[in-house]
C-alpha cells in the first residue's frame, strides 16, 4: 500500500506539534482508515500531535483511544497529510469517529532534548572548526542520535567540540518563529546550509537565543537548561564528510 493512496483527497493535517511542542494528548477525528493486512491499518485523522519520520527527526509512538485502541508505531507524511500506521487493539476503526490522541511521552521528550542539542552542536561545530560547516543529514533521535557535517575532522576534535556544546547550553531560551521568504535572510543565523531549503512562502526558524536560528520543523524545547549534558559519543567518516553520534543525559 502507498501512501500516497492513503491520503489521497483528503486535506492537509492540522500540525500541532508545531504549535506546541509540549502537547501530549488531544482530541481529534478519524477521517479514514485502511487496512494493511490483520490487524494493521493506516489511519488519518484531522489534526495530528504527531511528527511524521522526516527533517532529521524519527517519528512519534503513541496511542489513539476511544471506543477504540489503536497503537501508533509510525508517523508518516505525504502532500502535507499526516498518516498514522500502527495496529487495533480493541474496537473499530470508524471514519468520522472522535478519539483523544496521546503521545509516547517519554521518546517525544528525549527526541525533543536531542534535536535542540543537534542545534548545539552545529554552532560548537563551526566554532571549533572555525568555518561555516555544511550538515549533510541527521537523525535526532534513538535507537543512535547523529549528525553528519560536510567537513574532515578526525577524533582528536570531539573533546573540544562536546566542551564549546556544553558551554554553549546555558540557559538559553529556544524561540519559533514564522517568517516569509522576504524576512528570512534577516532571522536566520549560523544556519547551515540553505542550499537545501525548498522554496516556500513562510518559513519555521527555530532560534536558541545567541546560538543559532535555522529553518527547522522539528519539535524542541523550549529552553536549553531542560536538555542536560551533551554526549559525543564518536565519530564515523561517511562520504564527503563524517557522523557525529552524540547523546543527552
Ligand atoms: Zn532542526
Amino acid at each position: 500500500m502507498k501512501i500516497s493512496e492513503v491520503v489521497e483527497g483528503l486535506p492537509p493535517t492540522e500540525k500541532l506539534y508545531l504549535r506546541d511542542s509540549y502537547l501530549k494528548k488531544a482530541p481529534t477525528r478519524l477521517i479514514r482508515a485502511v487496512k494493511e493486512k490483520g490487524s494493521r491499518y493506516y489511519v488519518v485523522t484531522t489534526s495530528s500531535i504527531f511528527h511524521p519520520l522526516g527533517g532529521g527527526q524519527p517519528s512519534d509512538r503513541g496511542w489513539l483511544t476511544g471506543d477504540v485502541k489503536f497503537e501508533v508505531k509510525k508517523a508518516l507524511e505525504s502532500e502535507g497529510v499526516i498518516v498514522l500506521y500502527g495496529k487495533l487493539v480493541e474496537g473499530e476503526l470508524v471514519e468520522g469517529m472522535e478519539v483523544t490522541q496521546e503521545l509516547d511521552w517519554e521518546r517525544r521528550y528525549y527526541i525533543m532534548r536531542l534535536h535542540t542539542a543537534g542545534h548545539v552542536i552545529d554552532r560548537a561545530v563551526s566554532d571549533v572548526v572555525g568555518t561555516r560547516v555544511n550538515t549533510l543529514g541527521a537523525l535526532h533521535g534513538p535507537p543512535k542520535a547523529y549528525v553528519e557535517y560536510g567537513a574532515t575532522m578526525d577524533d582528536s576534535l570531539l573533546g573540544e567540540i562536546e566542551e564549546r556544546a556544553n558551554e554553549l547550553l546555558d540557559e538559553r531560551r529556544v524561540l519559533v518563529l514564522e517568517v516569509s521568504r522576504e524576512e528570512l535572510p534577516s532571522k536566520i543565523y549560523g544556519a547551515p546550509n540553505l542550499g537545501r531549503l525548498p522554496e516556500m512562502d513562510r518559513y519555521r526558524v527555530v532560534e536558541i537565543e545567541g546560538v543559532n536560528a535555522i529553518p527547522c520543523s522539528g519539535t524542541h524545547v523550549k529552553n536549553t537548561s531542560e536538555i542536560g549534558d551533551i554526549r559525543l559519543l564518536g565519530l564515523e567518516e561517511i562520504e564527503g564528510g563524517v557522523r557525529l553520534f552524540y547523546d543527552v543525559k
